[in-house]
């Protein structure tokens, strides 16, 4: 039987994986941790309190065509809808909702929910065609050029560009906006829009839920997919060396530093020279919370939303994001919210769990511990007075703590790299094949390679996909001299 490692058992490596389980292979995946899920776990905190260590909300994850296919709720995977899948509050006016329906969602756009609904009107009604083209490696021919085509020509300015031109009103730019700073760049930048009408669509279609009893429940269906097909999971282990490891290919879910600080990696010098190019982005300090009550926003409704994008105008969130960029800390933090408690009862017994996260610069290290704590705190009193006298417990984690926690983390940066400029769509560099490393040797999974960070599996699609390509032609692959491991 044929035979592939794969190191990292986060969602990505997870997914490769099953892929290659299920087509037949003999996998083993290493994971460093103790416990399989990367950025994409859960954990009990404050006592009875479930809560979601790396990512929460999941748009791309139940969108996902791998997670489709692999049909993780034969595993227990249930995703759990809050009633406004995203929110954006704004001083003394009522918040902006993207709702769970594209007329809803207009509706309350005042003057600009017709041009809301003519924006998304393609992606809303073509979805999946737009998510095949998207979530596929860049530099191929699209599975469907016609929608791609017409993507591209909308979503390549700007989010702030295009929210400029389309819509008269701040409602309906700071949805487009907020959503876009999922990136990680501020919403001047080019391709930002792409972001913001992608999460757009997606809350208006298959919603931004939660996965319930904790996000932790997707890597655990994926890791038992791996094992009901044979696969063999072994966590505690740090993968250093790749000759280590069992003879035959290797999938990586690992950043292109960690990548080529590998022993016994074997990649031509221009393969190398491309992941020596990578680079991270902006950091992210998370905090979570227990708190006596829900959440005492102004706006009432927004206890009924999943994901709430905390940062006022988008004049203030540009501000922010772009400070961000250049090395400083803004004083007006873009912060991300979640409430799973708003889809899912399981997460606490006792109080009420609310996850948040906010950019911090690369590389930057707050004057006295707690203090980004206090620039969270103080935008969450401004749209929810009263928030912090609700606090019964927090627990807060800095950008050097979450890359402790998982390497892949790199200073804080939880897309795996830099998704400013042409690296937020060639990952890992400019190259027609993205997955692999060295055919039918070294291959990369994780959110570092097309089509990016997120938890939806892709990045492991389509290296298991280039790994089973690869091994149906006559070559030297399932030979473990192909990535050097008879060295020893
Ligand atoms: C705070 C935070 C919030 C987020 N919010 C969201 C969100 O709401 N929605 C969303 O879709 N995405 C979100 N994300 C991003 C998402 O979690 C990542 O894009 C996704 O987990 C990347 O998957 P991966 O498998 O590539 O890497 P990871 O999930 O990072 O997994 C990599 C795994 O490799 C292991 N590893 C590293 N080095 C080695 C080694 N040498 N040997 C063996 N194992 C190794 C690590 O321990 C880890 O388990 C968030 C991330 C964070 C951190």
């Amino acid at each position: 039987m044929r035979r592939v490692s794969v190191v990292g058992a986060g969602p990505n490596g997870l997914t490769a994986a099953a892929v290659l389980a299920r087509a037949g292979i003999e996998v083993d995946v290493f994971e460093r941790a103790d416990r399989v899920g990367g950025a994409c776990s859960s954990a009990r905190l404050f006592g009875d309190a479930t809560v979601d260590l790396g990512a929460a909300a999941h748009p791309f994850g139940v969108a996902s065509p791998a997670f489709r296919a692999l049909g993780l709720e034969r595993h227990g995977l249930e995703w759990c809808h809050p009633p406004i899948p995203m929110a954006h509050p704004l001083d003394d006016a009522p918040a902006a909702l993207l709702l769970p329906d594209p007329a809803a969602t207009a509706d309350q756009l005042g003057r600009d929910g017709d041009a809301w609904l003519a924006l998304h009107a393609h992606l809303v009604r073509h979805l999946d065609r737009h998510l095949a083209n998207v979530l596929a490696p860049p530099l191929r021919w699209p599975a469907h050029p016609g929608a791609m085509a017409r993507f591209g020509a909308t979503a390549w300015p700007s989010a702030l560009a295009l929210g400029r031109r389309v819509f008269g009103q701040e409602p309906a730019r700071a949805l487009l906006a907020g959503s876009a700073a999922h990136a990680g760049v501020p919403p001047s930048s080019p391709l930002t829009a792409a972001f913001g009408l992608l999460f757009g669509a997606l809350g208006m279609t298959r919603g931004w839920p939660f996965a319930r009893g904790g996000s932790g429940a997707i890597t655990r269906a994926l890791a038992a997919e791996v094992e009901a097909h044979g696969g063999r999971i072994h966590v505690g282990q740090q993968v250093r060396d790749l000759g280590e490891l069992p003879p035959g290919p290797v999938v990586l879910s690992l950043t292109p530093h960690a990548v080529l600080g590998l022993q016994g990696l074997e990649v031509r010098p221009a393969v190398r020279r491309r992941l020596m190019r990578w680079r991270h982005g902006v950091a992210s300090h998370k905090v979570d919370y227990l708190l006596d009550g829900s959440v005492p926003w102004a706006d009432a409704r927004l206890a009924d939303a999943g994901t709430v994008h905390v940062a006022g105008t988008v004049a203030e969130l540009e501000a922010a994001e772009r400070a961000t960029a250049r090395g400083e800390m803004p004083r007006h933090p873009f912060v991300l919210v979640c409430q799973p408690g708003a889809a899912d009862a399981t997460r606490s017994r006792s109080g009420v769990v609310v996850w948040a996260y906010t950019h911090v610069p690369a590389g930057w290290r707050e004057p006295e511990p707690g203090w980004v704590t206090s620039l969270v705190e103080a935008q969450l009193e401004r749209f929810a007075p009263g928030f912090t006298s609700r606090v019964r417990c927090r627990a807060e984690r800095t950008p050097s703590q979450l890359e402790a926690w998982d390497a892949n983390l790199v200073g804080g940066d939880i897309a795996g790299g830099s998704m400013a400029g042409l690296q937020g769509v060639l990952r890992p560099g400019l190259t027609l094949d993205p997955h692999t490393l060295r055919r039918g040797g070294v291959y990369l999974a994780s959110s570092a390679t097309s089509p990016g960070a997120g938890v939806h599996g892709m990045p492991g699609w389509w290296a298991a996909r280039a790994v089973i390509r690869d091994a149906s032609r006559p070559s030297p692959i399932w030979d473990a001299r192909a990535r050097g491991a008879d060295r020893r």
